[in-house]
């Protein structure tokens, strides 16, 4: 059964378990990063992708398992570069819904300048960061996120760096869509990654996914206690980037909730002579099944 889904796209009815995969997880018991896959799941069905509709472009961590584990087009890519990787599928077929994710290590060391030039080209996609605030698949070095003062494997006498602030940096790059979850509290997140989904143009949610194994500190038990949700202030509208940010330093960055959402034309729509029946890069481009077997025999 189909409905529509805005004034030209068509929604398709799934279930969480059109979107699942036979794959293993390989996870530890307990890694926040299940919340994530669990939340984006039940996103989709409520947005109304079909599977077919969806490409993920993950980055290397344990985070960038996550595409192994949703039934959708998947690339698993060299680390830190999600972000142009997903711009190319974009702009190879842009009726694709293009999904980057990757863990904070990806994102905001290798990945740090395509981040910030995302955000001001306004490139239509989502990219769910699952920010751990350490490195766990190499066991537990400090990582851009990490707060100063915490230790371990990388800096046993205490972090001597400044963390990097993702949502501000967003914002003062110029992100059309900022917002931040938290994968302890689902229905939260969900709703937040809906509304990234759905947003046109570049939507960052950057999503706090505890690492039970390596990081003691940034805990479940710590983001319950510590994440203040932004719908609960009355009065606040995400339209004010000013306001956005004053929020983000008051709070000191935890808040829940999306903070900033702006319309305006993403990259490709502001490509000379681009339209939506015409993608500006190969018409002929499509990702069937068949190009997708071209390509993995490429790497075999
Ligand atoms: Fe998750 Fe940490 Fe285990 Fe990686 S090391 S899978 S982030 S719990």
């Amino acid at each position: 059964m189909t409905t529509m889904r805005g004034a030209l796209e068509m929604m398709t009815t799934t279930t969480v378990a059109d979107w699942k995969t036979s794959a293993p997880t390989w996870w530890c018991p307990g890694c926040g990063d299940f919340g994530d896959l669990s939340a984006l799941q039940k996103a989709l069905v409520a947005v109304g992708y079909a599977p077919e509709e969806v490409v993920i472009v993950a980055g290397v961590g344990c985070s960038g398992k996550i595409g192994n584990y949703v039934n959708s087009y998947n690339m698993h890519v060299t680390h830190g570069r999600t972000l142009p990787i997903a711009m190319g599928v974009k702009l190879a077929n842009p009726h694709l819904k293009v999904i980057a994710a990757g863990g904070d290590g990806d994102g905001f060391a290798l990945g740090m300048g395509h981040f910030m030039h995302a955000c001001r080209r306004n490139v239509d996609m989502t990219y769910i960061v699952m920010d751990n605030q350490i490195y766990g698949l190499t066991k537990g070095q400090t990582s851009p996120t990490s707060a100063p003062g915490f230790e371990s494997k990388s800096t046993p006498e205490g972090n001597v760096e400044g963390a990097v602030d993702p949502l501000m940096l967003a914002l003062t790059a110029g992100a059309t869509f900022v917002a931040q979850g938290f994968t302890g509290n689902q229905k939260k997140l969900q709703a937040v990654l809906e509304a990234g989904l759905q947003h046109r143009g570049f939507a960052f949610i950057n999503t706090f996914s505890p690492c039970p194994t390596y990081n003691k500190v940034n805990t479940f038990d710590f983001f319950r206690t510590e994440l203040h949700d932004i719908d609960e202030d009355p009065g606040y509208r995400p339209n004010d980037r000013i306001r956005a940010m004053q929020v983000l330093l008051q709070h000191r960055q935890l808040l829940q909730g999306v903070f900033y959402r702006e319309e305006r034309p993403s990259f490709h729509e502001l490509l000379p002579g681009f339209s939506e029946d015409k993608p500006p890069v190969n018409p002929d481009w499509q990702l069937s099944p068949a190009l997708w077997g071209k390509l993995l025999n490429l790497y075999r």
